[in-house]
């Protein structure tokens, strides 16, 4: 701190470094003791909010509007369909965080798995973000998915889908065939109530995503040798 400075602004002597200020709302997060949370500013299509206070270090703001955890997610997640209120999910669907989730996480595959397959002419598509769409029985899911098209069209699609009904089923389809599904071993962890080590933790995490993994490197090899008709929609 330069003496100009000090001889202008006597008080207080030593500058404390920069606190949040205060909104003596008390963070919602278990244990956390601090008080200057903001309310989650999500609201969902119904004109719900969400109830929750999260300080700075449990919660998140995105683009000036401050949410908790899960719903900074869920915004990340549907990305520019967050700016519609209609088209926000309900504040408790926790589904397009988590096709958002396996979608980052499965990305560097499924890109890799296309562009070794695609061949002359054939270019590699991806959504940005998960979008609604319907399943063969009219039921919504969410949905984000990766494209091999051509001039003339589809080629291959891929996709990774929770549908509302069943909020913890993740599902991949490779063109018109479900070709895996399983439910997250974190998720099924927490329906039972469990508690396990990090180590269990991430060892059940990549058996989970190999399986996914081998599951479409075998559907996208069978679809190259079944010949080069459309698949899916
Ligand atoms: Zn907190
Ligand atoms: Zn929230």
């Amino acid at each position: 701190m330069s003496s100009i400075f000090r001889r202008r602004r006597p008080e207080p002597p030593t500058q404390p470094p920069p606190e949040p200020e205060p909104t003596g709302i008390d963070c919602s997060v278990p244990g956390c003791p601090n008080d200057n949370a903001l309310t989650c500013d999500y609201r969902d299509r119904r004109g719900h909010m969400c109830q929750l206070s999260f300080c700075p270090d449990h919660g998140d703001v995105i683009q000036g509007v401050p949410y908790c955890r899960r719903h900074a997610s869920t915004v990340r997640a549907i990305g520019s369909l967050a700016t519609d209120p209609n088209a926000r999910p309900d504040v408790n669907d926790r589904t397009p965080s988590l096709v958002n989730w396996i979608s980052r996480e499965l990305d560097g595959h499924i890109r890799a798995q296309l562009e070794a397959t695609a061949r002359e002419g054939e270019t590699v598509v991806v959504d940005d973000a998960v979008h609604l769409s319907r399943d063969h029985n009219r039921n919504l899911r969410w949905e984000r998915s990766w494209r091999l098209v051509e001039h003339t069209g589809l080629v291959l699609k891929i996709s990774i889908s929770v549908s509302e009904e069943n909020d913890a089923l993740v599902r991949i389809n490779v063109g018109s065939e479900m070709v895996a599904d399983g439910i997250p071993p974190w998720i099924a962890r927490r329906r039972m109530g469990e508690d396990v080590d990090v180590a269990i933790d991430v060892a059940q995490r990549q058996l989970f995503y190999k399986y996914l993994q081998e599951s479409i490197a075998n559907a996208v090899a069978e679809f190259r040798v079944g010949g080069n008709r459309p698949h899916g929609h």
